[in-house]
């Protein structure tokens, strides 16, 4: 991998651009609905600072659900283990926005990747913050290098009118005592966290941090060692809702999915990488992305197991 990773890359994304997409462009989100679904790019950032993309991999895309890895970072980095009482860390083996689950579970979601875990991790931002708006934003500037990153009032303006379900799962949580706050305040504040929007470039650079031993490329320490394990453990397992044990058996890596065609996935000590291309399989999870990932830890026979 060490001196071929460009080929390797250049290879799967040619690969991956001659099948046939089956996938289907997410528009329960109406903004979504306008992005050109031929999208595709895919970039790759080692832990040693080199770097390399393809395609589209300078475009910014919302990255949707794929934001839940980082406000759980920043959640644990706060909470420290007490976290785990107001969510658990199994997979769910259900839809993303599926309420099935809490009821069984009395309000507590099954992990914090889905939905209603998101959901509940954003109330914990809002009770442990002064401005949980701005400082989570401050904090992904900071990984990310990108001062000027900010929210999508489109893309949030979209989902908050059309949000129902997402509004009836941080209801139902509350209706067990498992969101503090006022569900129209939390809400807000999701609604805004998934509305970020990066390019595969700087996703990946962003989630160098994870397979960095918690460090930034700069040598800046954002979270300890043994919480990157465990949130990296939470990607192979819950990072994909019903489709992680396929994710881990195809591709085998941590990783993580947006309904925007978004996926980020790692090696550690190694290297992230980001690929994007809108179209989605019936699980939500971009189409060629997971066929590309695939081609990538195959040819390069790196994959955590
Ligand atoms: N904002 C989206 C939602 O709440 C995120 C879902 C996703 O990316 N899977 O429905």
């Amino acid at each position: 991998m060490e001196s071929n990773y460009k080929n390797i890359i250049k290879n799967a994304y040619k690969s991956a651009s001659l099948i046939k997409d089956e996938g289907k462009i997410a528009t329960y989100i109406p903004e979504l609905a306008n992005v050109n679904p031929e999208m595709f790019g895919v970039h790759i950032t080692k832990t040693d600072g080199t770097n390399y993309g393809e395609g589209n991999n300078l475009e910014k895309f919302s990255i949707q659900s794929i934001v839940k890895v980082l406000s759980l970072s920043l959640a644990y980095k706060i909470l420290g283990e007490q976290l785990w009482e107001r969510v658990d860390v199994e997979p769910s083996g259900a839809k993303f926005d599926s309420l099935l689950l809490l009821e069984t579970n009395k309000g507590i979601p099954r992990n914090p990747f889905i939905n209603a875990g998101a959901i509940v991790i954003c109330d914990v931002l809002i009770s442990n913050l002064g401005d949980a708006k701005v400082e989570f934003l401050a904090y992904v500037r900071e990984l990310s290098g990108l001062p000027t990153l900010t929210y999508s009032d489109k893309i949030a303006d979209s989902e908050k009118a059309t949000g129902y379900r997402n509004v009836a799962l941080c209801n139902f949580i509350k209706s067990f005592g498992n969101i503090k706050n006022e569900p129209s305040e939390v809400l807000d504040f999701y609604f805004d966290m998934c509305s970020l929007e990066m390019s595969c470039k700087e996703l990946s650079y962003t989630f160098t941090f994870l397979a960095n031993k918690g460090k930034t490329l700069e040598g800046k320490k954002i979270l300890k060692k043994s919480k990157c394990k465990r949130i990296n453990a939470l990607m192979l397992t819950c990072g994909f809702y019903d489709e992680s044990g396929e994710f881990a058996f195809k591709v085998g890596l941590p990783g993580k999915s947006g309904v925007g065609g978004g996926i980020v996935a790692l090696y550690p000590n190694n290297f992230a990488i980001a690929v994007w291309s809108p179209k989605l399989n019936p699980h939500g999870n971009s189409y060629k992305g997971m066929h590309l990932l695939e081609e990538v830890t195959t040819h390069s026979e790196l994959s955590i197991f």
